[in-house]
């Protein structure tokens, strides 16, 4: 398997290669040269394989330069009981008829984004390892990625995670889960501003080449083609979970940001998994639904992005959404680079042809949006059904999936976090607590390691310097 750039740079590069790196050198995303297709035949056999055993199966179709054992080994070490509750991993529920949940969210740090990152932090650690070489992880959050890469990269010896996030904006629960880890990899650094002041810093950094060279300075953010990949498993999963062999189609709807999670639909769709829709759920942040209804991409400015009660798809661009736009122009990579480039980076937008938005039909997509009342009427609307509790992302996408249901064809919703970690919003819905996990009762009482820094770019660089051994 070779990879590719989404902006017309026909390098062919390999999945080592481009693992550690964040965008291609044009500023592309990177993807398979094709796709590989799965067999009836492959399907069939696939369809009783435990969760790791299905992961090494995609997995090795796209990964050839690490060696089978190997690569079953991370697998293995990756997709267990101990980080994801059961041995299903991503386990099924039915909510009414023809309507399930798919639970992506049982991982250290209870939200889907552990899915990923768990498997990306012992891939990260397998090749530095082999290269003999470090890397230096920096970040910007607002919680729920900066906590999965940390406890993804916590105690790897081969990597330091320097994660920046806004002093005093995260929930009580989001600090405690991140700042309590005593892993002396693991560098906390609270800045006196909001998370955009956090990004600015990340970009700043990045653009000082010569320090970025030296410092070994990489990202885990979603548009890292590992992250996605590791996703595209839960949807064949889930498929065999609800159709027990029995064959026929299914739909999907997700919770929509970054475009991550329903990226990875795409790709298992075009692999040749029976997907009828890909429904792409937004909140008031509604970049994509506007998309998918219009033909027309506008990203938004901060000014513009609106803080929700379902915070983690609070976003102004979807950052994986250009993968797709690829597909959906027949991967011409100059028309690509056109639009993401001069007219993303210009206007802020575009609007694809009359033919390519009435392709878009035919790669199965639709969607549609939520409000914060739809969201607490569905977190109501589950619990009076079924005593289940979803939290407010996965009540987006259950409200978005009601819409969009087909008789004989059952609809998943991905369930992409707790409620637990949402405990305000439940509250106001329900009037009670979310159930806490065991594990993580009295965290907020632990003890908490990380440091305060203005906004100062340089200020960061020091500190890097100082905790790092390049
Ligand atoms: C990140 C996240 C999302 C959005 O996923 P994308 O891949 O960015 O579309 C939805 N829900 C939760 C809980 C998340 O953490």
């Amino acid at each position: 398997m070779r990879y590719i750039s989404t902006r017309g740079d026909q390098t062919e590069r390999r999945f080592c290669e481009i693992l550690l790196e964040g965008l291609a050198p044009d500023g592309g995303l990177y993807l398979p040269k094709a796709y590989p297709r799965v067999s009836g035949i492959t399907m069939a056999r696939w369809a009783t394989l435990s969760y790791p055993e299905l992961a090494y199966e995609i997995l090795r179709l796209y990964i050839d330069d690490i060696p089978a054992d190997d690569l079953r080994d991370i697998i293995g070490r990756t997709y267990t009981r101990e980080a994801f509750g059961t041995d299903e991993i991503t386990p099924v529920r039915q909510i009414e008829e023809g309507l399930y949940v798919q639970a992506l969210s049982n991982g250290p740090t209870l939200a889907f984004k552990d899915m990923a990152m768990q498997l990306l932090g012992n891939l990260f650690e397998y090749e530095l390892a082999r290269r003999n070489d470090q890397l230096d992880i920096l970040g910007a959050t607002s919680g729920d990625t900066g906590s999965a890469a940390e406890y993804a990269m916590r105690g790897k010896p081969h990597v330091r995670v320097f994660m920046l996030s806004p002093h005093g904006r995260m929930s009580p629960f989001q600090q405690a889960q991140m700042f309590s880890l005593p892993d002396a990899n693991i560098h906390n650094i609270a800045i006196e501003g909001v998370f955009d002041d956090c990004q600015d810093i990340v970009k700043a950094v990045s653009a000082d080449l010569e320090f970025k060279r030296r410092h070994r300075i990489g990202t885990v953010n979603s548009i890292n083609w590992a992250r996605l990949l590791a996703q595209v498993v839960y949807y064949f999963a889930g498929y065999f979970r609800v159709t027990q062999g029995r064959g026929g189609k299914v739909s999907f709807a997700v919770p929509s940001g970054n475009f991550g999670n329903v990226c990875a639909g795409h790709v298992a769709r075009m692999m040749g998994l029976p997907i009828a829709r890909l429904v792409v759920a937004t909140n008031e942040n509604d970049v994509l639904d506007e998309f998918f209804r219009t033909g027309t991409y506008r990203a938004r400015s901060a000014a513009e992005t609106h803080e929700t009660s379902s915070p983690s798809m609070d976003i102004s661009k979807a950052s994986n959404f250009e993968r797709y736009v690829f597909d959906l122009v027949n991967r011409d990579g100059a028309h690509v680079a056109e639009l993401f480039g001069s007219a993303v980076e210009g206007d802020g937008g575009f609007t694809v042809s009359p033919e390519e938005f009435d392709r878009i039909a035919l790669t199965g997509f639709t969607s549609g949006r939520s409000t914060h009342a739809d969201r607490l009427a569905m977190i109501r609307y589950a619990w009076e059904q079924d005593h289940d509790m979803i939290d407010p992302h996965t009540a987006d996408g259950l409200k978005v999936a009601r819409e969009h249901m087909q008789p004989g064809v059952p609809m998943i919703v991905l369930e992409t976090a707790l409620p637990a970690k949402f405990a305000s919003t439940i509250e106001e819905a329900l009037g009670r607590q979310p159930p806490r996990p065991v594990s993580l009762e009295g965290i907020e009482a632990l003890p908490k390691r990380f440091v305060v820094m203005p906004v100062d770019v340089q200020r960061v660089k020091d500190y890097i310097r100082e905790n790092s051994p390049a």
